[in-house]
């Protein structure tokens, strides 16, 4: 097994990827550490891998408060004894964010506060807790979007996954020689909840799928499995790196047509 005895806390496990990745961490032989604000949703999560045989705890925590995300460090250390895997995937696209001239400042603050100080706030207080064990790996989800500009923009999304993306190499290079690995996964559009509402509408839906090679949306268990080599050993010598997993959006400049 690929995290055989690891630790491994995952916020955002209550949906999407974030939960599959759980599934298939725990799979791997990984202790879980599920996080989300959703608690029927990470209940399920656990529950789900309990009853497969697997082990794992749920810990709410919105990532976006600091003492939540100091708390469920302390609760994973506390479980377990330790933490090997840091995977910051909660993340929020909202509805009313678009156009940089039409975009409120209370959808930059949401956004900003989840998605860029809900990263910064996993690692202040798991990266002491993984160097008090010898290091371990951190994961931080970003998007395409942040190498890829689009007319059909969410600019505080994109901003904010652009700042994920800066600072997983910041951190990867500060801790490089404490033994902490940091590195980024840049999904493309994925079969999950967050897309769910932006591609309901069909005339979105044709024009995001037009630029993808591939012709399809990602399933969630394509990036899990990404997510899985990025929290094992197999990626060791790999750290400050952006994973791109996106059917060939950010190689294409025009793409098949059938
Ligand atoms: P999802 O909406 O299915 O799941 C996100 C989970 O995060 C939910 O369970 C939610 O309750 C939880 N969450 C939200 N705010 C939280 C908070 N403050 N604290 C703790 N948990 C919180 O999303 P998904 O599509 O699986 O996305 C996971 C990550 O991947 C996100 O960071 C997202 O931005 C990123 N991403 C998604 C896509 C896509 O196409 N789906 C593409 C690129 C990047």
């Amino acid at each position: 097994m690929r995290l055989d005895g690891k630790i491994a806390l995952i916020t955002g496990g209550g949906s999407g990827m974030g939960r599959v990745a759980s599934e298939l961490f725990a799979t791997e032989g990984a202790s879980v550490v599920v996080v989300d604000v959703d608690d029927e949703a990470g209940r399920q999560t656990v529950a789900g891998i309990e009853a497969a045989g697997g082990r794992a705890i749920y810990v709410h925590a919105d990532v976006s408060r600091e003492d939540d995300a100091r708390r469920m460090i302390e609760e994973a250390v506390g479980a377990f004894g330790r933490l090997d895997v840091l995977y910051n995937n909660a993340g929020v696209m909202l509805a009313d964010d678009g156009s940089v001239d039409a975009t409120s400042e209370e959808v930059w603050d949401r956004t900003l506060a989840i998605n860029v100080k809900g990263v910064a706030h996993g690692c202040k207080y798991g990266i002491p807790a993984m160097i008090a064990t010898g290091g371990g790996s951190i994961i931080n989800v970003a998007s395409f979007v942040a190498w890829m500009g689009a007319a059909t923009s969410q600019t505080a999304y994109t901003a904010s996954k652009g700042a994920v993306l800066a600072m997983t190499r910041e951190i990867a290079v500060e801790y490089a020689r404490k033994g902490i690995r940091c590195n980024a996964l840049c999904p493309g559009p994925i079969d999950t909840p967050l897309l769910a509402e932006l591609l309901a509408d069909p005339a979105q839906r044709e024009r995001r799928f037009v630029h993808i090679p591939m012709g399809r949306l990602g399933r969630p268990e394509e990036l899990a499995r990404a997510a899985l080599f990025l929290a094992s050993d197999e990626s060791s010598f790999m750290t400050g790196a952006s994973l791109i997993v996106d059917g060939g959006i950010t190689a294409a400049y025009v793409t098949p047509v059938d």
